[in-house]
């Protein structure tokens, strides 16, 4: 599932490319993703775009006409960048194409994610957004701290928690978490004062980090050959590797289809 590092690097990757373009073409090969009318978004044919923003894990166009084009690429959702008449990639999904012959695909294996075209003040329209917690990336180290005091339950299920928090997911909590020296199913309730904070300084260190470098890599290597870029990752998905910090196995625990990955040593479990 794309989370911040991937999406961030698709918004930093596209927003300069179309930045004096006009779209010219819609063509939606898998209508129903269009949450907001298939027919509706060719409505954005003659029409440039602003800036690309990202609220966890949606990605918001601004259209110069005052709408909101919103993007939640949810498991598979895939950006791609190219000219047309290139190869097609497989579930094809949304297509906008530019006046200079350049295409922003959108694929989804899974068919999961989900488009929409809102007005200006319709974000609420968009399903998740009205109750959507403050972004990881914007939210203060006393705001964090306050949103966590009634919190209770497992660390890495508050974390992954949209209301509480957007834009953290499966992946990133196990890094952050590996990085704070916190167990995945540690109880918010035993961690003291010291433990939040290093936590948010290790959520905003390993997120800027990852941010870095998969936006190199994506300038690098382009868009469209990936939704989701983890060679960098230390935890996550490397059960039965060395933990990069003290050598001791990485555990992998698999729980409704989605695994967490943690270091015992340096991620102690007690309560
Ligand atoms: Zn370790």
């Amino acid at each position: 599932m794309p989370e911040i590092p991937d999406l961030e690097a698709v918004r930093h990757y596209l927003m300069p490319r179309f930045e004096a373009l006009t779209v010219t073409e819609v063509e939606t090969p898998l209508p129903w993703l269009v949450r907001t009318g298939a027919d509706d978004l060719a409505t954005l044919v003659g029409h440039r775009f602003g800036e690309i923003h990202r609220l966890g894990k949606f990605l918001i166009w601004f259209v110069d006409d005052g709408r909101l084009l919103v993007v939640n690429p949810m498991l598979t959702g895939r950006f791609h960048w190219v000219e047309q008449g290139t190869r097609k990639p497989g579930m094809l999904g949304v297509v906008l194409r530019f006046d200079d012959g350049h295409e922003v695909r959108y694929s989804d294996q899974r068919r999961m994610g989900r488009w929409y075209l809102v007005s200006g003040d319709g974000l609420d329209q968009v399903p998740q957004m009205p109750t959507l917690g403050p972004d990881a990336m914007a939210i203060t180290e006393d705001d964090f701290l306050a949103r966590l005091k009634p919190r209770r339950g497992q660390i890495k299920a508050t974390l992954t928690n949209q209301e509480f928090m957007a834009g953290v997911g499966n992946a990133y909590s196990d890094e952050i978490l590996w990085a704070a020296g916190l167990h995945p199913h540690r109880r918010r309730a035993t961690m003291d004062e010291a433990d939040q904070r290093r936590l948010y300084t290790s959520m905003r260190a390993t997120l800027e980090e990852s941010i870095t470098i998969v936006d190199a890599t994506v300038q690098g290597e382009g868009l469209g050959k990936k939704e989701e870029w983890r060679q960098h990752l230390k935890v996550h998905r490397r059960a039965g590797q060395d933990c990069p910090k003290c050598g001791s196995e990485i555990r992998g625990q698999v729980r409704s289809g989605s695994e967490t990955n943690y270091c015992l040593t340096c991620q102690p479990l007690f309560e």
